[in-house]
């Protein structure tokens, strides 16, 4: 059987068991036997990120002949990544305005529902956050110590280093610069045989993941958000297979069939990982190996959209933002929603994609748009229960962002490079 259809089946049983568990109170159970597994799941792909980024993209930028196509690829990344994000907020924001999902909540609901809420994520990550700053998310982007940038798996940073290194190695002797790129290159080919053997052991780790996130989920609490819920569902559904779909046909003409079938891996790990960061190994392989994307342009495009690409969360903030200012009692005015899409595509830069993050991020749109401390821990509280199932189900979604991004920007370099040839 194949791997990805064996990782499938662990996840739909993963899922059924962590139900039952759920139903049955297995949870301590859960948590002593089978969560320690999950984790070392994770951490095994956590390990490898860093020394995968820094290395293969070193080799990437180094190999170039042309530092110009470094710039192209860079533009158009960025501007695939803020386009989309735009989009996603906007959909988001027009299926909230449409379906209205705070007008059902009751005041008597939303006390059994913030009561009910569990500690996920844990509640001191909840406190008023600062607004985002263009000019200091541009400047921390430079590392003052690279070591501590790759200590601290400082993204950003670390792709800023690895371009710099990388451009220097071209610009010395070659007798030099080789030994260095060999390495690099030498490192970046065991962490790629790494991915392998981890993605070997996925299946006990996903349902393991799938375990333990179900046995303690509150089921209790969907009827209440159901309309909420659903309406980040839609959306997410929507932008996955409309937006992405409509890009790469209109764009490059790319198959759609290859596109679902060759990312299906990336998408099962992101969602029952719940982080886009953990996933980047699988997403590197899978877009070189399934979707022809080159080692080059994958190995640039695609931890930078872990960074900054974070369209399933930014739809996510644009309903959150709508439903908790509906149940505060406030009417968002055009403007507030303007507002919602400027600091949300904003506030998605430089974020790392790790569980739970677009809910801190909320926390500035919240602040954006004028609700007073009160609202905004009340609206937190209130959405807070479902949140673990919305963070896998947008996770799903910036991965998939993320890859196709890579295709876009790998297909048009083709053909440009095709173009030059003829
Ligand atoms: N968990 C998401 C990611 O890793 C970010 C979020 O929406 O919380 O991409």
């Amino acid at each position: 059987m194949p791997l990805h259809k064996k990782i499938l089946i662990a996840l739909v049983l993963g899922l059924f068991f962590g139900i039952v568990a759920n139903l049955f109170n297995w949870n301590p159970w859960i948590k002593d036997y089978i969560q320690p597994v999950g984790i070392a799941f994770i951490r095994l792909l956590k390990m490898i990120v860093v020394p995968l980024v820094f290395a293969s993209l070193l080799v990437g930028t180094a190999s170039l002949n042309d530092l110009r196509k470094l710039g192209r690829m860079a533009s158009k990344a960025m501007i695939f990544y803020l386009c989309t994000t735009a989009i996603a907020i906007s959909l988001g924001l027009l299926l909230a305005n449409i379906f209205k999902p705070g007008s059902i909540i009751e005041s008597s609901q939303k006390s059994t529902v913030i009561k009910a809420v569990g500690n996920y994520p844990s509640e001191e990550l909840i406190q008023p956050q600062s607004e985002p700053n263009i000019v200091n998310t541009l400047l921390n982007i430079i590392p003052e110590n690279p070591l501590e940038s790759l200590s601290k798996g400082n993204m950003l940073q670390i792709i800023f280093f690895a371009l710099t290194l990388g451009i220097s190695l071209t610009l010395i002797p070659g007798k030099h610069s080789k030994p260095v790129i060999e390495l690099m290159d030498g490192i970046n080919q065991a962490m790629m045989k790494i991915v392998v053997l981890i993605m070997k052991l996925a299946p006990y780790g996903v349902f393991a993941l799938m375990t333990a996130v179900f046995s303690e989920f509150g089921f209790g609490i969907i009827p209440s958000l159901f309309s909420y819920t659903m309406v980040v569902f839609l959306g997410l559904v929507i932008h996955a297979s409309v937006t992405y779909s409509l890009a790469l046909k209109f764009f490059v003409g790319y198959s759609l069939r290859r596109f679902f079938r060759g990312i299906k891996s990336a998408q099962i790990f992101a969602f029952s990982s719940s982080s886009s960061s953990a996933t980047l190994p699988v997403t590197m392989r899978i877009c070189q190996e399934n979707l022809g994307v080159s080692k080059e342009v994958s190995s640039f495009v695609l931890p930078l959209g872990t960074t900054i690409n974070m369209d399933g969360t930014a739809l996510y903030q644009g309903v959150a933002a709508y439903f908790i200012a509906q149940v505060s009692g406030l009417t968002l005015t055009l403007g507030d929603q303007i507002t919602i899409v400027l600091t949300a595509t904003l506030a998605s830069i430089g974020t790392a994609g790790v569980p739970g993050v677009g809910l801190i991020m909320l926390i500035l749109v919240l602040e954006a748009i004028g609700l007073n401390e009160s609202s905004i821990s009340q609206g937190i509280a209130l959405i807070l229960g479902v949140d673990r199932l919305l963070d896998m189900c947008r996770t799903v979604v910036n991965v998939t962002g993320d890859c196709s991004c890579a295709i876009l920007v790998n297909s048009t370099e083709e053909n440009l490079e095709n173009n030059s040839n003829k």
